[in-house]
This record gives C-alpha cells, sequence and structure tokens, in this order.
C-alpha cells in the first residue's frame, strides 16, 4: 500500500494529466483507499461478522472485485440481476452472495436462484410466497432473512427508513400474527432476521445506539415470537462525506459496544451459533474517488458568475440532483489564483434543475479549467440520470499503488425485443 503523501499542486498536475489521457468527466477510483476503508471498518467490528459491500453504492466489477479478495474480504449485497452480474464478474460465488429488496419480481428470482444464490432478504409476505414459488419451481430451497421494519427506532439520521410507514420490510408489530405463515412458505426456510434502519448516520453514539436496539429486538423476536435466528443481519449506516472534503468517519468504541450487547442478549454468536453480518456501501468506497470535470464555458448572467461543466447531473445526478443541490465543493489545489468570487457550477444538460451549485467560492474560473469533485466513490454514475439527453458515460479508472490498472465506460445500447 502506498503511504507517500501527495501536495495539491502534484494532485492537481496529475489530475490534469489524467483528464488529458482519458477525457473528461472522469471518475478516478483509488483501490488503495478502498482497501483501507475496509481494513479500518474490519478493525472497527468485532472478530467474525460478516460484511456485505452493497453494490448500489458502486457496482464497478474492479471494485466490488478489490473489496472481495485478500483476508477481511466483503461478500455481495445485490438488489438486481445488474448487480448479481457484477458480483459473479468480480467472482463472488452465488452461494455467498445476499439478494435484497423490496420490488424482486419473479423473473429475477428465477434468475437469481438459477445462478445459485440462495440467502434472500425478503420485505412482506407476498415478496416470501413469491420466493418460494420461483425456489419449488427449480426444486431449491431459499434461505430467507426477515427484513423487520422496526416499531420505534433509536438513532437520528439523514434517511430514515423504518419506524414509520414504509416499503421495506415487515412491520414488527404485525410478527407475531404473520410468523406462522412465514415459517411455512414451502420452498424456503427462515433463517433470520434483516434490519436496515438507517443510512449514513450522523455519528457513532446514533449508530451504536441504532445497533443495540437492533440486536435487542431480533432478541425478542427470537425468545418471544420463536423466531429462528441462525442469521442476523443488523444492517448498516457507516457514513461517509459526499462531493464534499472530509475524512471518513472512525468508529473506536463500536466493537466493544456491540460485543457487550451480544454477549449479553445472543451469547451463541460467539460460538457462531448466530451468525451476525452487516452492510455497508459508502463507508466502503466513498472516499476512494474523484470526479475531475472541465469547465467548457464561462458566463455572466445578470451579475452571476456560471461555470458550465462537462459534468451535471448525468455524470453526479447521485441522491443530490434530482431536486436538491449538492452541498459541494471543488478542490482549492485546481482553482486558478485570484480574488474567490461566487460561482455557480452548472452542467452541459438543457435543464435549469442541472445546476450542482448554487455558489461556490472560487478565483474566476476559466474554459478548460479543471475541478476535482472529492469524495465520489459512492453514488457517481450508476446514482446519476446516466442517459438524460444522450452524453456519453463518463471513464472510470482504477489506481492501484498510483498506477491505472482499468480504465472502460459504461455503455448503453437500444436492442429489439422480440
Ligand atoms: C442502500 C442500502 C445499503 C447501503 O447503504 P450505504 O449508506 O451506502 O452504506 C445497505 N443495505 C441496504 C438494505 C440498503 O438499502
Amino acid at each position: 500500500m502506498t503511504t507517500t503523501t501527495t501536495t495539491a499542486g502534484e494532485q492537481a498536475a496529475r489530475d490534469r494529466d489524467l483528464v488529458a489521457r482519458y477525457g473528461s468527466p472522469l471518475y478516478v477510483y483509488d483501490l488503495d483507499r478502498v482497501a483501507r476503508a475496509r481494513a479500518d471498518l474490519r478493525a472497527a467490528l468485532p472478530d467474525g461478522v460478516t460484511l456485505y459491500y452493497s453494490l448500489k453504492a458502486n457496482p464497478h466489477p474492479g471494485l466490488v472485485r478489490a473489496l472481495r479478495e485478500g483476508p477481511g474480504g466483503c461478500r455481495a449485497e445485490v438488489c438486481s440481476t445488474g448487480e448479481l452480474a457484477s458480483a459473479l464478474e468480480a467472482g463472488h460465488r452465488a452461494e455467498s452472495i445476499l439478494y435484497s429488496g423490496p420490488g424482486k419480481t419473479a423473473g429475477e428470482l428465477a434468475v437469481a436462484l438459477a445462478e445459485g444464490v440462495r440467502t434472500f432478504s425478503v420485505e412482506s409476505a407476498g415478496d416470501l410466497r413469491r420466493l418460494g414459488a420461483q425456489a419449488v419451481r427449480q426444486g431449491v430451497v431459499a434461505q430467507v432473512l426477515l427484513r423487520v421494519n422496526s416499531a420505534a427506532a433509536a438513532a437520528t439520521t439523514s434517511i430514515r427508513m423504518t419506524g414509520t410507514p414504509s416499503q421495506f420490510g415487515i412491520d414488527a408489530e404485525t410478527l407475531p400474527g404473520l410468523l406462522p405463515a412465514l415459517l411455512d412458505v414451502p420452498g424456503t426456510a427462515v433463517a433470520g432476521a434483516h434490519f436496515f434502519p438507517l443510512s449514513n448516520s450522523k455519528d457513532e453514539e446514533s449508530l451504536i445506539a441504532e445497533f443495540t436496539a437492533t440486536i435487542e429486538q431480533a432478541a425478542n423476536l427470537q425468545s418471544e415470537l420463536g423466531l429462528p435466528l441462525r442469521m442476523l443481519d443488523i444492517g448498516g449506516g457507516f457514513a461517509a462525506p459526499y462531493s464534499v472534503p472530509g475524512e471518513r468517519p472512525v468508529y473506536p468504541n463500536l466493537r466493544a459496544a456491540l460485543e457487550k450487547t451480544l454477549d449479553t442478549r445472543l451469547p451463541r454468536w460467539r460460538e457462531g451459533g448466530v451468525e451476525i453480518a452487516c452492510e455497508s456501501g459508502r463507508h466502503l468506497v466513498g472516499d476512494s474517488g474523484r470526479l475531475l470535470t472541465s469547465v467548457t464555458n464561462v458566463k455572466e448572467s445578470r451579475g452571476r458568475t456560471f461555470a458550465i461543466l462537462d459534468a451535471g447531473i448525468n455524470t453526479l445526478g447521485g441522491m443530490a440532483g434530482l431536486g436538491r443541490l449538492l452541498p459541494l465543493s471543488v478542490d482549492p489545489a485546481f482553482h486558478r489564483t485570484g480574488e474567490p468570487v461566487p460561482v455557480s457550477l452548472a452542467g452541459p444538460l438543457c435543464t435549469p434543475g442541472d445546476l450542482l451549485s448554487r455558489s461556490v467560492r472560487m478565483p474566476p474560473p476559466e474554459p478548460g479549467d479543471v475541478l476535482a469533485v472529492p469524495n465520489t466513490g459512492a453514488y457517481g454514475p450508476t446514482a446519476s440520470l446516466l442517459l438524460f439527453l444522450g452524453r456519453p458515460a463518463p471513464v472510470e479508472l482504477l489506481l492501484s499503488g498510483g498506477e491505472v490498472v482499468s480504465a472502460s465506460r459504461l455503455v448503453t445500447t437500444r436492442t429489439e425485443v422480440v
């Protein structure tokens, strides 16, 4: 692993060189940083915990492979046949993959089972029956985690998914009535529970509170309702900065807190009597990525400076471009010198919605300038409006030891359906 420090000026020169070679806009993912994120998260979790990488954050097969390989490797959590294909391409064995999502169709379940996937998170009784029917047709048994929508939630977060009416999971309070039927669906065997109450937890305290509440609840479901619990997926919520400068958070107290709660409530976890799993997307890959984008035009309009970039919501739509502005900032290393002025950063699309930032303070930009948006390794191209207005997808580079080891771009084509 490289530990050399790079000055801002060196970084800027290197990034300009990459843009000259591979074009713009350009995503650059550093696999050494991915390895570091995985090692740090592993160290923050008790030994023996199964760690899933959620492909939703970035399904690039090279990145998925890097997360799989070596000691502390992650398994894959997928939500579609496309993500499944990426996981398989990255060398994951189908039997080790967790398939989840609220809208699994009979068709995709059939594909997943035929590929050899055997573990599914199910989000409703209907979802479970649909899975069972496909498993019976293929003469197999699917292991099932029941995704539970907690009755109450512990932490505060930016994205909340449970505790309220939700398309995700089975409402906890309905489980006493539902469970006997759920345990009796042909083609399926309930192996445990899946919780995913929050994303991007605001701090370690919230994360610990949420995990503690989840473990308590699972233990209660087991002891009070007889819910089978060979596996418990406690979800995630590990945070990462997104398109703004900043460091990936560390969780120095998490490991001890989890061990304490598990020892108290699910003591069999130490002998593997209940496999504990968790999931992470953004925390594992977010800080590995930078988006390099070029200024194609600069114009003044009624007192405001607009820099038109070659990257817009088609490139970095993320969870942000759709109706809300990114709190985006660009790396100061890329700014020319000069007194900072407020600049609106617009993308190339013919819609007023293609504004990445209404006002960034930077020295006056000029066409040809290369800007870097930090911390964009998660929820980049595949979370963007890639097809809107028909521009090519950005090239995505993988770096290892500072060298380019892969350069590729996604291509979509129309094919006739008969
Ligand atoms: C989105 C999602 C994840 C990944 O979320 P991050 O915030 O990127 O870690 C994991 N599990 C489930 C069920 C999800 O929906």
